[in-house]
């Protein structure tokens, strides 16, 4: 049987083809005819243009509901979708295309000049001639209009399960950004469970704000809608006033941690401007417990936080039923298992035991492309894929990240967790959010070191954060320095950049 995605989605645009699946702000709609038409006639731009099934398709693009139909008509003939950050520069997208080697490239029509000496570049080093074509977020650039010249081609490629449907980059929050392998059936299989966990039908509308070159917004978001058959509007960006006054006609939000905070910053934001929500879905980074509760009281609804990643999709969600706790990102996915492990001894660990988050199931990647070594050294024998996040799984189930495995301090050869410095150091009353990192330090090793931000007009000072810390944490725990800056820096999924904070703070134990 033919195990393309696509195939999961099609039967809504033969269903309802005069329903809308995508609108914009600005009030263009596209129902799901007018999509299926229109990646139909990308497939076949795309099977003239030389890709065959399994290679990759190079997007780099502001988003657009014609990206959507790109990635369709990837899906449909087969090719291997890779979307990329719009803020990568030219240096960096002439590593991802190096090491991606894609037969055709798409890129923002003001790039094109640079993306073909580009292309010509790595078509030198590599001979697999790259293709380049324009697609611009106003339905423009020459991709689109190759499509409308072309006639539509309605042959779907027959695939595997365990053929690769894309290849994402991670965010490069701890390192170099890899190239996660994610076949057919790992995106089937993740939306699927969504789905159901999160209970989405057809009559569902999303406000969708986040950028599709990420799993969030790609997979979590646009998989899930195509497979039940439900409607989105698009938003190029977050914009906190344009969310609740969109809110009346959706029923579901997805978003980073910020979003929530932004929300909330907004006193239009209460119970009537949520009077048609069902559902609001947090990822991506930590939802402050503070957040959660702050938004309960606002508008009555508990905000979802699950946890994923690029390699894995959705692994664990708070239920949609049951108590949706603040801090945790709930339980496993229906198909999927996590447990925690021994950072040591890889031995698996009982209920109230901080280790590695593990976890397997049919959502788990097939590997980092073009880098064996570093598959194999991320996954047990047993199948299991070492997440590299630290997590702690409660009496109930409930599972914490407690952060990452590379962001652990070790102090005098002690363990600290960041995340339980930074809870308390968040509970003082003048504070917004922390950071705690390990910096170098000749005699500890690593010194444990806060970063705070501060609410507008507080004061505190060093010695106040450490004297009310001295009674709640071990000594071995508590910070040697304490800095207080304007903002963490964060990246677009609003990720705390933990690297960029260890160098900035560097020398100052030398
Ligand atoms: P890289 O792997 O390149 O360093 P990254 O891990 O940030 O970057 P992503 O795959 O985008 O790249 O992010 C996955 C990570 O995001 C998870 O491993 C986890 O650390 C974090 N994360 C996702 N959801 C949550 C959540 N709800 N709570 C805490 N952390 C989360
Ligand atoms: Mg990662």
């Amino acid at each position: 049987m033919n195990q393309n995605l696509y195939l999961q989605f099609f039967d809504n645009f033969s269903r309802q083809p005069e329903k809308v699946l995508i609108d914009t702000a600005e009030g263009t709609s596209y129902r799901y005819r007018d999509v299926l038409d229109t990646s139909r006639r990308l497939a076949r731009v795309l099977r003239e243009r030389g890709v065959t099934p399994g290679e990759r398709v190079v997007v780099q693009v502001d988003k657009s509901p014609q990206t959507v139909m790109l990635y369709l008509a990837c899906l449909q003939v087969g090719a291997v979708y890779l979307p990329l950050n719009t803020a990568y520069t030219e240096a960096e997208i002439e590593y991802f295309l190096g090491d991606a080697e894609p037969r055709l490239y798409v890129c923002r029509p003001a790039d094109r000049d640079s993306a073909e000496r580009l292309a010509e570049r790595c078509g030198d080093v590599y001979q697999t001639p790259t293709a380049v074509e324009t697609l611009g977020a106003a339905a423009d650039g020459s991709l689109m209009a190759l499509a409308e010249a072309a006639e539509a081609d309605a042959e779907i490629a027959e695939l595997a399960g365990d053929d690769l449907a894309a290849i994402l980059y991670t965010s490069g929050t701890t390192g170099r950004s890899k190239g996660a392998m994610l076949t057919h059936a790992n995106l089937s299989a993740n939306s699927q469970a969504l789905a159901e966990t999160w209970r989405f039908s057809s009559d569902d509308h999303l406000l969708h704000a986040l950028p599709i070159f990420h799993t969030h917004g790609l997979f979590v978001a646009c998989n899930i809608i195509l497979t039940v058959g439900a409607s989105m509007t698009f938003l190029p960006k977050l914009d906190p006033e344009q969310l609740i006054t969109l809110m009346p006609r959706a029923t579901v939000l997805m978003g980073v941690p910020t979003f929530y905070t932004r929300l909330l910053a907004s006193p239009r934001l209460d119970r009537e401007a949520v009077r048609n929500m069902r559902l609001f879905v947090s990822g991506s980074a930590p939802l402050l417990a503070e957040t959660h509760h702050d938004f309960f009281e606002r508008t009555g609804h508990a905000i979802l936080e699950r946890y994923g990643m690029t390699e894995t999709n959705m692994n664990t969600s708070n239920p949609y039923d049951g108590e949706r706790r603040p801090g945790t990102v709930g339980f496993a996915l229906p198909g999927s298992e996590v447990r925690i492990t021994d950072r040591d001894s890889g031995t698996v660990l009982a209920p109230g035991e901080t280790g590695l988050v593990e976890v397997r199931g049919p959502n788990v990647f097939k590997g980092y492309w073009r880098m064996p070594e570093k598959t194999a050294a991320e996954f047990r024998e047993d199948g299991f894929f070492i997440t590299g996040d630290l997590g702690v799984i409660d009496s109930d189930g409930y599972l914490s990240i407690v952060g990452r495995d590379k962001d652990l301090v070790i102090s005098g050869g002690y363990n600290v967790y960041p995340k339980e410095i930074e809870q308390w150091i968040d509970e003082l009353p003048e504070v917004v959010e922390s950071a705690v990192i390990g910096v170098n330090h000749p005699d500890l090793g690593e010194g444990v070191t806060a970063a705070v931000v501060l609410k507008p007009g507080a004061t505190l000072d060093e010695t106040q954060v450490l004297a009310a810390l001295s009674d709640k944490v071990a000594r071995y725990k508590q910070p040697k320095r304490v800095f207080f800056i304007d903002s963490l820096p964060r990246n677009v999924m609003g990720k705390v950049q933990k690297n960029a904070l260890r160098e900035r703070y560097a020398d100052i134990y030398q």
